[in-house]
């Protein structure tokens, strides 16, 4: 198997690996926020069965009290103990067997016109829906309901005295309960909101539980009082646990940050093994092409050479056409290496340049001279036009001239088709400008700003025979931005190319 499937396999495993490990952490995280929640909401429900119980024994306990204090040979003694020790109770009825009120046997906290309003309320409704003639001897009956909108709770014992049965049938005193009571069990100082609610759902004690969502709540009714009343439990914390809780958002970033990071890192391995690759194949294209354009001037020259060797010349003008032919291609030559070694230098970090004071006029004309054979081989004529306003600069001849020398060189590789080249050397302010302008095919928008890259060749070359090494231009940008200035290009498909390199003039020139 080839590197690369080896690593993006490796790849897609590490992906999966790390997805399994988020998937596995968030559900964990879940699992025990879930947990946790079921837990505080066990413990709310306990609490609140021991506070109902708590309750209701203490309702239970009073009533019993009251029960036990009850003497049917001498009623008029329960007047005193329930006004002095028993605030639970509101009042007590004695019913003879046949479910009437004995004499003497009503006592009630009550006053005024609420006492006579009890009494009918009892005999015309209460005591019909107690269900006295199921209730078994000294068990404890209760009935919670609601009278003309009003809550009642009564609780009830069967007793007998002697050959006699009667009934002994409390009130339970409600203002008592939810003032005292309630407030004794759920005032005090706890994380937990405590609310009774009556059956339709409305707040008969407590907080106001608006903004809690229902699955935080806990709900548990009364039984053996006041049943038709629930308490409601709620814990803010659990609440917050309800839907996504505050840790699970913060381990859900952890693990998100965790697979971003690790996708990032990845695609960023990918991206540099893409690159080198790409830098692979562009260097061994390089040295082929580097390689194939060494061949040719030397097979030239060893062609001309061996002729001239050979003596096989018709005149004396045909073999100084030959030895010219081998100057320039050894020229040529020299060019090619020197380009190759600077770009070696260049890319090693080694500072190639040799700044000195010199005239730009100078370099143009060393260039020119320096072509002009080329040109004139491919059939195409130079046009140069020197500004003389151009000051003396601080400069690296030799770079300089290379630089010209390569957008010459390019425009008689890829624009001869345009039979002309336009070289001129321009004051622009506090600029030195060279521009190079060929009427050739010019090069794609989208091309342009990559041509300056090292290796880089345009892909309408690429398919042609025309070789190249793809470091002129890279070269050439180098020694512009060395000399303080950058070199641009202004082209289009068809409609030539030009190119402005340019140079500050330093500050008096
Ligand atoms: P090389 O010429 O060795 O390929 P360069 O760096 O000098 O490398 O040029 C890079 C690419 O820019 C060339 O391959 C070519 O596609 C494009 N190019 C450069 N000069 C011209 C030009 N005058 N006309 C058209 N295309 C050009």
């Amino acid at each position: 198997m080839s590197r690369p499937v080896w690593v993006y396999l490796l790849m897609a495993a590490v992906v999966a690996a790390a997805g399994g490990l988020a998937y596995y952490g968030y559900r964990y995280s879940r699992e025990l926020s879930v947990r946790e929640r079921a837990v505080i909401l066990d413990t709310m429900r306990e609490l609140a069965e021991e506070k109902i119980i708590g309750i209701e024994s203490e309702l239970i306990k009073s009533d019993n009290a009251v029960f036990r204090r009850v003497d049917f040979a001498n009623l008029l003694k329960l007047n005193d103990f329930l006004g002095t020790e028993r605030p639970a109770v509101e009042s007590v009825v004695i019913l003879d067997d046949s479910f009437a009120v004995v004499p003497s046997g009503f006592f009630t906290k009550r006053r005024g016109d609420s006492i006579g309003e009890l009494r009918k309320l009892l005999q015309e409704r209460v005591i019909g829906d107690l269900g006295l003639e199921r209730l078994e001897f000294e068990r404890r009956g209760h009935l919670h309901a609601y009278y003309d909108g009003r809550p009642y709770l009564f609780s009830y014992i069967k007793r007998a005295a002697g050959e006699r049965v009667y009934y002994v049938v409390l009130e339970a005193d409600l203002g008592y309960l939810v003032s005292t009571i309630f407030q004794q069990y759920f005032a005090v100082r706890s994380p937990r909101l405590y609310q009774v609610v009556d059956s339709a759902g409305e707040v008969v004690y407590g907080f106001d539980f608006a903004g809690l969502p229902e699955e935080s709540v806990v709900e548990i009714p009364f039984s053996e009082t006041v049943d038709r009343w629930r308490l409601r439990v709620a814990q803010p914390e659990a609440a917050a646990l309800t839907g996504r809780s505050s840790r699970q958002k913060v381990d859900l970033v952890f693990i998100g940050s965790a697979l971003i990071v690790i996708l990032v890192g990845l695609s960023g391995v990918l991206l540099g093994l893409q690159r080198e690759r790409r830098a692979n194949e562009l260097k061994s294209e390089f040295i082929s092409n580097v390689s194939h354009e060494l061949k040719t001037p030397l097979s030239i020259i060893s062609m001309f050479g061996e002729m001239l060797a050979l003596g096989r010349t018709r005149s004396s003008a045909q073999a100084t056409e030959y030895a010219e032919i081998i100057w320039r291609e050894s020229l040529r030559l020299a060019r090619l290496i020197d380009n190759v070694l600077d770009f070696a230098k260049i890319e090693r970090g080694v500072d190639v340049y040799e700044f000195a004071e010199g005239d730009p006029v100078e370099v143009v004309d060393r260039s020119v001279t320096l072509s002009a054979q080329r040109m004139q081989g491919a059939d195409m004529t130079l046009d140069v036009e020197v500004d003389p306003e151009v000051p003396m600069l601080s400069m690296d001849a030799g770079a300089l001239t290379l630089a010209i020398l390569n957008l010459l060189d390019n425009a008689v590789k890829y624009a001869a088709a345009g039979r002309r080249v336009e070289l001129r050397l321009q004051r622009r302010d506090r600029r030195v400008i060279i521009m190079v302008r060929d009427f050739g095919p010019g090069i794609a928008a989208e091309e342009q700003g990559r041509i300056f890259d090292r290796f880089y060749r345009a892909r309408a070359v690429r398919l042609q025979p025309i070789r190249g090494s793809g470091i002129g231009l890279s070269l050439v940008k180098h020694i512009a931005q060395a000399h303080g200035g950058d070199v641009e290009v202004e082209s289009g498909l068809g409609r030539g190319t030009t190119f402005r390199m340019w140079i500050p003039i330093p500050a008096g020139g």
